[in-house]
């Protein structure tokens, strides 16, 4: 169920509807829009009594939401949702493009430091690195841990990228949460239902990969997870699913761009890297995806992908990750969107 506010309710009457939600023992959620706001209420099994809330003050009407996901869903908020960052100009979702560069794995600082550096002079907002890493081979390299995410702190500080990083697990989730301005859960993760509820206790944007062989209905159920806790600010990211096609590692879904975006409002990322697994395939890929109407590209870039230790074939280098962003920066008006280059940080107050 979805209880609409009149677009000149108060603060007060909003509150006063979540209240009377809570008292009958569902949960409400409030998602201002630019017009009005909405409440999604959830944990009902059937139909919430609709008379009670539809006398309350400020109230414009109740309406049943028939989708499987909710929060997620158009219905519920017709806005896009954007996803901002305190003291920066960086956002995901919205009329400007987001781009998320790095290399798989946090493999040293020396190796970091020298790809952050190069994406932040190409005019990459976010920093991607795993510090975790979920391996197909339990010989594989693993990530770097703890180490790994204060290498990406220390990036943030010098370059003022945001950063991005995957969370595998509870234990690790707590830490990325605590280091990193995006939690990523990854695409082998994307139904582990107690990771995606506590990742929805976070007060963080988590970025959510769409898994292996998952349905779109799938995808967004997934995100109703992390939404149903209340956490809101939830980014997709479509990297690929697999099919009979073995000339790419996976194959690139870019059709479920726009039909994520007629069903809900949240950001949705292409992520031509692990979609494709060949370094030839990247900047095609990451133009279509622009210009399917995606809001942004995470992609793999690593200065010596020969010695990376994970993903390296995949990886681009500095120079065809700097040609990626002009060719993204002149497809951008076609698709009324704008790339910004570089991030600006606000100075801090007093
Ligand atoms: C990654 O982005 O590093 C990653 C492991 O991706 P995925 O979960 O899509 O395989
Ligand atoms: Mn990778």
């Amino acid at each position: 169920m979805l209880v609409v506010m009149k677009a000149q309710a108060t603060p007060e009457e909003i509150q006063a509807v979540c209240d009377c939600i809570e008292q009958l023992g569902f949960r409400a959620h409030p998602l201002p829009g630019a017009q009005r706001t909405a409440i999604g209420i959830t944990g009902n099994k059937g139909e919430v009594e609709r008379g009670n809330l539809e006398a309350l003050s400020g109230v414009a009407e109740v309406i049943r939401v028939s989708k499987a996901y909710k929060l997620a869903s158009r219905d519920v908020k017709e806005e896009d949702t954007v996803v901002s960052f305190a003291g920066t100009d960086a956002a995901i979702g919205g009329r400007t493009l987001a781009i998320i560069a790095g290399p798989c794995s946090i493999e040293s600082r020396d190796q970091a430091f020298a790809i952050a550096g190069q994406v932040a002079a190409a005019g990459a907002q976010f920093f991607r690195g795993g510090a975790f890493k979920p391996r197909t081979s339990p010989y594989a390299f693993q990530g770097l841990g703890l180490e790994a995410l204060r290498i990406m702190a220390d990036i943030r500080d010098r370059y003022g990228l945001r950063i991005v990083t995957e969370a595998i697990d509870n234990e690790s989730l707590a830490q990325v949460a605590e280091w990193a301005d995006v939690v990523q859960i990854g695409a082998r993760n994307m139904q582990n239902f107690s990771l995606l509820k506590r990742a929805g206790r976070l007060r963080k944007p988590v970025l959510l990969k769409r898994g292996l062989s998952a349905t779109l209905e799938e995808f967004l159920m997934a995100a109703e997870y992390i939404m149903s806790e209340g956490n809101y600010e939830v980014i997709l990211c479509e990297r690929g699913v697999r099919t009979f096609t073995d000339h790419t590692r996976n194959t690139l879904d870019l059709s479920i761009v726009p039909a994520i975006q007629r069903l809900s409002h949240l950001p949705i990322l292409v992520d031509p890297s692990h979609a494709t697994g060949k370094r030839d395939s990247i900047l095609p890929m990451a133009r279509a995806a622009i210009a399917s109407g995606a809001d942004g590209i995470m992609v793999e870039v690593h200065h010596q992908p020969d010695k990376a230790l994970s993903d390296g074939p995949q990886s681009i280098y500095p120079a065809q990750f700097a040609t990626m962003m002009d060719e993204i920066e002149r497809i951008a008006p076609v698709v009324d969107r704008n790339l910004p280059r570089g991030i600006h940080i606000e100075a801090a107050a007093g």
